[in-house]
């Protein structure tokens, strides 16, 4: 009986150094390819595919595809802080959704919340169509929170709770609910009260675009 398999083998073909998103820093490389080879009494002998390549960081591992390499630190960081823009007025949204109603009020603040999270003016038909998605997906906004804030900074995180707070007080005075979610929130982010009470009080001069 002749034995005949697969196998992947993975081989270095270069090295150099990058910006590691994952690291957010400088670290050294090796630009690797993974190739199956049809094996025979399981040594390797033709290739029977073509090699994949990818990039691997030396310090934790991560492994990215090779357009990584053309990213530097500077595109990747205004792409990560697009993405917090996003993740916190969805969160905010979520607090408002909570309840299953919108108000003017709370539409209103939204507004506010969103440009100046975006840092331009947002119409209604982007804020309703949000929202739409927001409520289709029936997450909780606790639930979202903690899991998109493990990339947040500390700046980040005390002005997602800014929008949310500006958010949930919309209506003059706050739900039981909302100031439930708010006490989490608190938690999730991991401020401390005095933390959580300078970033309320600096959220009321929040001024729309
Ligand atoms: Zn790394």
């Amino acid at each position: 009986m002749i034995l005949i398999g697969t196998m992947n083998l993975t081989r270095t073909h270069d090295r150099g150094d990058f910006y590691c998103p994952t690291c957010a820093m400088i670290q050294t490389y090796r630009l690797r390819a993974r190739r199956p080879w049809l094996t025979l009494y399981f040594i390797p002998t033709v290739p029977v595919g073509g090699p994949e390549f990818f990039v691997q960081c030396d310090q934790c591992r991560s492994t990215w595809d090779p357009t990584v390499l053309e990213m530097d630190q500077q595109s990747h960081e205004t792409a990560l802080e697009d993405q917090f823009h996003d993740e916190a007025l969805r969160a905010a949204v979520l607090v408002v959704i909570a309840d299953d109603e919108i108000t003017e009020n709370e539409i209103n603040a939204l507004q506010r919340v969103a440009s100046h999270l975006l840092d331009r003016p947002v119409d209604r038909e982007e804020l309703g169509r949000l929202c739409s998605i927001a409520q289709q997906n029936n997450i909780v906004a606790t639930n979202y929170v903690l899991t998109v804030s493990r990339r947040w900074s500390q700046q980040q995180r005390v002005q997602a709770l800014q929008g949310m707070f500006l958010a949930a007080s919309a209506e003059g005075e706050m739900g039981s609910e909302q100031i439930e979610v708010l006490t989490d929130m608190r938690e999730i982010l991991e401020l401390t009260n005095a933390e959580f009470e300078a970033a309320i009080e600096e959220a009321l001069t929040w001024e729309a675009v």
